[in-house]
C-alpha cells in the first residue's frame, strides 16, 4: 500500500471510477481508490444502464451531456471498445397538458444547454416507440441522444485510463476507518494497511453511511429496493428498422429499453420498499435482492397497456437491488457538511447515466473548489440537521413513488411534513395560512381565501393569482405581516470580528453600532459565493444573516475561514429566533403601537436596535425587501407568540393582514433585488450579476479578490427584461433568444403586481444587455417578445422604503 496521497476514493462503482478517472483529468495523478471488493459489486453491477440526458435544470442538463460526450469517446476508443447503444432516443410520456407544459419548459431550458429537446404528439410518440398504444395519451418529451450502456465495461474503461494516468486502484481492500490530522488531511485505514491523503472521498453506493459514521456524519440518503425484468424476444423489435427507444412512464411510473431482441422494463410501484435501515450484511456483495414481481403489480398492469406485446411474452430473468435516493431525490455530490477535505458523491438513484458528469463536477471541486457550473442542485450541504434517516426514508419513498412525476413550480409534496416549525406555525395554519417548504422550514406562501382551497400546480400564472395579487395590494396601501421561518442567522463576537469580516466581504461592511450592510462573499475565482446581511448589535454583536438555504454552506464557509487561534466566535441562531416581517406604508405606526417607548421614525433605513415588541424582547432591523417601509423583528421562539398578538392586535385598525412568500416574490422582483441560488449562482462575478457597488477593489485583501481583478471583461450580464405575456411567468432556465440563438438564461420570474407587467431576470451575452434591446423569451414553447428594461422597475429612487 502506498503510504501517502492526495485523494482517496472510497468505492470502486461508478461513482468512484468517474471521479478517480477526471482527478487524473483535472492534474492529479498522485490519487487511490480503495474497494472492498471487486469494481462494480455494488449496485453498479446490475443497473440497467440507461443513459439519458433529461434534467429538471441546466447543471443537470449539462452533467449527463458531459457523461454522453466521455462515453461515446470510450465506446470508440480503439485500444479498449465498450457496448454503448448511443442515440437510441427515448420518450417522456404525458397524458396532460400541464405535463406537456413543464416539458415544453424542460425543452426551452435545455437549449440553453445546447441540448435540442423536442415535444411531441401522441402518433408522433407511436411512429418513434411502435409497440405502444396511444390509448390515455397526448404526447412526450423526444431526447435524442438517450441510449444504454454495458456498466462493468463503463468502470473498466475508467479505471484503466485513470490507472495509465498515474492513478493506483486495490481492490479486496474494505476501508474500517478514518481519522482526521489536525492539519485536516486524513488516514484511511483498510484492512490492508493505512494510506494518508489529504482528501478523502466517499463513493461508497448504499454504504454511504457506514463511511460516514467512520467520519461522524449521517447522511441523508437511504436504499429503495428497485427491480426489473428482462424479457423473451419480441418478433415486433427483431423486425424492426431501429432500435427501440427508451421509454419513461409518469402516468403508470414504469421505465422500458432494449435489451437484445426483447425489452428490460424496470417499474417504481406504490407498494415500495426502503432495504439496509437496520444495518447491511457485511457479506452483501455482487448481490441482489429477493425477486418480488408480486409488489409491481400495479404497475405492471399500465406497463402492459401500454405495450400489449408484454402480454404474449416470457419473463426470463427478474433483478430486484438496492438503490440509493437522497432526501429531496438528487445526489449529493461535494463537501460533506460539517468536515474539511472530504467529499461524497452518493445517492445516485442514476448514477450509470449521471456518474460521468458528477464525477467531473467533484473532481472539479476538489481540485479547484468549485466546478464550472454551479452545483447548489447536488450540494451535501442543502438540507440542515432536520435531515434524520426517519425524515430520509420517508421523503425517498415518496421519490421513488414519484420518479417520473417532475415537481411543478411551488409543488411541495407530503412526506416527512412538517419536519420544521416555529411556534407560530400552527396558529398560522389555523388563520389560513398554506405553506412552502424551505430547507424543511414550513414558510407561509399566502393566505388562502377558504379552508379548502386547492393550488392548482401549472407552469402557467394559477388560482393564487388573484390571491397574492390582493396581498400585495394590502402591502402596497396598508400594512402586511408575515413569518420568515428559517432565515439563517449567526452571531459572531470577539475582538478581531470586524477586521476578520472585512476580509470575507468584497465591499466595506459598516463597523458604525447600529448600523446595517448588504454585502457579498466571493469563492476564489471571484464570483458571488454568498449574499448576507451583516447587523452591528449593542455589546459588539455582530449578525450575519442569510437565506434559510444557506444555513449549513454558510456556516462552512465562515468557519474554515477563521483564522487559527482567534478570539473570534460564531454560533447559529437561526433555530432559536424567528423572523416577523411588517411592511406597508403603514408599518411603523403599527411598530409604534406595540413599541410605544422608541420613536421609530428616527430609526433610519438600513438600522437596527433592540426593543420591546409588547412584552417581547425584540432585535428590529429597518430592512426591506419589498420595497414597502418595513421592518425585520427577530424574536426569541418563546416569545414569538406573544409578539405576534401583539401585532396583530394593534396592526387591525391600520388594515394590517397576513402575507405570505409569493408576493414577497412579486414585490423583490419589481425591485430588481436578486435571490441567492436563483440569480446570485457562483458562475458570475459581482460585476457581471449587476453588483458593482458592493465591490470595493481598493480593499487591501479580500477572498476572491485576486481572481477577480484578473477578470477581463463579462461573460455575460444579468438584466431586468419585461415579459409581454399573460398567461404564464419566464420561469427560471428559460431561454431568452435572438435570431434563432439562444442568448442567455432566464434565472428568475414572476408578474409583478405594483406595475402589472410580467417581469424576468436573467443572465444574457453582455451584446444584448443594453436596456431597451429586444429578444424573444421561449415560455412553455411560445416565443415571447421580451425588453431588456433598466432596474429597479418599482420606485427606483427608493422614497417608499427611505420614508
Ligand atoms: C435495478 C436497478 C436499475 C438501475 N437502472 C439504472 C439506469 O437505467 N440508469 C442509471 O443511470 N442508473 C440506474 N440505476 C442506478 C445506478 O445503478 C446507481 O445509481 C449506480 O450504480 C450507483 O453507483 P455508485 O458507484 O454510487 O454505487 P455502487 O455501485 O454501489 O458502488 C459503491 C462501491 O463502494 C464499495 N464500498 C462500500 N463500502 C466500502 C468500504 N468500506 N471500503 C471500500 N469500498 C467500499 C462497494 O463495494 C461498491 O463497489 C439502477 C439501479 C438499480 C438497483
Amino acid at each position: 500500500m502506498k503510504p501517502q496521497t492526495r485523494v482517496v476514493v472510497i468505492g470502486g462503482g461508478i461513482a468512484g471510477c468517474a471521479t478517480l478517472y477526471h482527478l487524473t483529468q483535472e492534474g492529479w495523478s498522485d490519487v487511490v481508490l480503495v474497494e472492498r471488493n471487486e469494481l462494480t459489486s455494488g449496485t453498479t453491477w446490475h443497473s440497467a444502464a440507461q443513459v439519458t440526458n433529461f434534467g429538471m435544470n441546466q447543471t443537470m442538463v449539462g452533467l449527463k451531456s458531459h457523461s454522453i460526450a466521455l462515453y461515446r469517446e470510450l465506446a470508440d476508443d480503439p485500444d479498449y471498445p465498450i457496448n454503448y447503444h448511443f442515440a437510441d432516443g427515448g420518450i417522456r410520456l404525458a397524458n396532460t397538458a400541464a405535463q406537456i407544459d413543464g416539458y415544453r419548459h424542460f425543452a426551452s431550458m435545455a437549449r440553453g444547454m445546447g441540448v435540442e429537446f423536442e415535444v411531441i404528439d401522441a402518433a408522433e410518440c407511436a411512429r418513434r416507440h411502435p409497440l405502444i398504444s396511444t390509448d390515455n395519451l397526448i404526447g412526450g418529451l423526444w431526447d435524442p441522444l438517450d441510449g444504454d450502456i454495458d456498466p462493468a465495461q463503463l468502470c473498466q474503461a475508467l479505471a484503466r485510463r485513470a490507472r495509465t494516468a498515474g492513478a493506483t486502484i486495490y481492490r479486496n481492500t474494505p476501508v474500517i476507518g478514518l481519522t482526521q490530522h489536525r492539519d485536516h488531511g486524513w488516514k484511511v485505514h483498510t484492512t490492508k494497511g493505512d494510506i494518508g491523503c489529504e482528501f478523502v472521498v466517499n463513493a461508497a453506493g448504499y454504504r454511504v453511511n457506514e463511511i460516514g459514521a467512520m467520519m461522524g456524519v449521517q447522511h441523508p440518503v437511504v436504499s429503495m429496493e428497485h427491480q426489473y425484468f428482462l424479457t423473451e424476444p419480441i418478433p415486433a423489435i427483431a423486425r424492426a428498422d431501429h432500435r427501440m427507444p427508451l421509454l419513461r412512464c409518469p402516468i403508470s411510473d414504469y421505465y422500458c429499453r432494449q435489451e437484445k431482441q426483447g425489452l428490460l422494463v424496470g417499474f417504481y410501484e406504490q407498494n415500495c420498499k426502503t432495504w439496509g435501515m437496520d444495518g447491511i450484511d457485511p457479506n452483501f456483495a455482487n448481490a441482489l435482492c429477493p425477486d418480488d414481481l408480486d409488489r409491481v403489480m400495479d404497475v405492471l398492469e399500465g406497463a402492459f397497456a401500454r405495450m400489449p406485446a408484454l402480454r404474449d411474452t416470457g419473463i426470463h430473468t427478474v433483478v430486484n437491488g438496492p438503490i440509493t435516493y437522497s432526501m429531496d431525490g438528487a445526489p449529493l455530490v461535494g463537501p460533506v457538511p460539517g468536515k474539511r477535505n472530504a467529499f461524497c458523491i452518493v445517492g445516485l438513484r442514476a448514477g450509470l447515466g449521471e456518474g460521468g458528469g458528477h464525477g467531473w463536477l467533484l473532481a472539479q471541486q476538489i481540485v479547484h473548489g468549485e466546478a464550472c457550473y454551479d452545483t447548489w442542485c447536488l450540494d451535501p450541504r442543502r438540507f440542515s440537521d432536520h435531515a434524520t434517516t426517519e425524515l430520509t426514508a420517508l421523503r425517498a419513498i415518496e421519490e421513488y413513488q414519484n420518479e417520473f412525476r417532475f415537481h411543478f413550480p411551488h409543488e411541495h409534496r407530503p412526506a416527512g411534513r412538517p419536519a420544521k416549525t416555529t411556534p407560530l406555525t400552527p396558529v398560522l395554519a389555523v388563520g389560513g395560512a398554506e405553506f412552502d417548504v424551505v430547507n424543511g422550514w414550513e414558510r407561509v406562501a399566502y393566505i388562502k381565501p377558504a379552508p379548502d382551497f386547492t393550488e392548482t400546480h401549472s407552469f402557467r400564472f394559477n388560482n393564487t393569482f388573484a390571491i397574492v395579487k390582493a396581498e400585495v395590494e394590502t402591502v402596497q396601501n396598508h400594512v402586511g405581516l408575515t413569518e420568515i421561518s428559517g432565515f439563517n442567522r449567526i452571531e459572531i463576537t470577539g475582538h478581531g470580528a470586524q477586521d476578520w469580516l472585512d476580509t470575507m466581504f468584497c465591499g466595506r461592511i459598516s463597523r458604525k453600532p447600529g448600523k446595517v450592510s448588504l454585502g457579498y462573499l466571493l469563492d476564489y475565482h471571484g464570483n458571488v459565493k454568498a449574499e448576507a446581511t451583516i447587523a452591528n448589535l449593542p455589546g459588539g454583536r455582530i449578525w450575519y444573516g442569510s437565506a434559510a438555504a444557506a444555513q449549513i454552506h454558510d456556516m462552512d464557509w465562515l468557519t474554515q475561514h477563521l483564522p487559527e487561534n482567534s478570539a473570534i466566535r460564531i454560533r447559529s441562531l437561526t433555530n432559536d429566533l424567528t423572523t416577523l416581517v411588517l411592511a406597508g406604508p403603514n408599518a411603523r405606526k403599527v411598530l409604534q403601537a406595540v413599541s410605544p417607548r422608541r420613536d421609530w421614525s428616527a430609526l433610519p433605513w438600513l438600522s437596527a436596535c433592540e426593543a420591546f415588541v409588547g412584552i417581547a424582547r425584540a432585535t428590529v432591523l429597518s430592512v426591506s425587501f419589498s420595497g414597502e417601509q418595513a421592518y425585520e423583528i427577530h424574536l426569541p421562539n418563546h416569545q414569538l407568540h406573544a409578539a405576534y398578538l401583539a401585532l396583530v392586535a394593534a396592526g387591525e385598525p391600520h388594515g394590517m393582514r397576513l402575507f405570505g412568500s409569493r408576493a414577497a416574490e412579486s414585490m423583490r422582483l419589481e425591485k430588481a433585488y436578486l435571490h441567492w441560488k436563483s440569480d446570485l449562482i457562483c458562475e458570475y462575478d459581482p460585476f457581471e450579476s449587476g453588483l458593482g457597488r458592493f465591490v470595493d477593489m481598493s480593499k487591501p485583501a479580500f477572498v476572491g479578490k485576486s481572481a477577480l481583478a484578473a477578470r477581463t471583461g463579462p461573460r455575460r450580464k444579468l438584466i431586468t427584461a419585461l415579459i409581454d405575456c399573460d398567461h404564464a411567468p419566464a420561469h427560471g432556465g428559460a431561454s431568452f433568444i435572438c435570431g434563432d440563438r439562444v442568448v442567455g438564461t432566464v434565472t428568475s420570474g414572476d408578474w409583478g403586481h405594483r406595475i402589472a407587467q410580467n417581469i424576468a431576470l436573467g443572465f444574457v451575452e453582455p451584446e444584448f444587455a443594453d436596456p431597451g434591446t429586444s429578444m424573444i423569451v421561449d415560455i412553455l414553447g411560445a416565443h415571447i417578445p421580451a425588453k431588456v428594461v433598466v432596474a429597479p422597475l418599482y420606485d427606483p429612487l427608493n422614497d417608499r422604503v427611505k420614508n
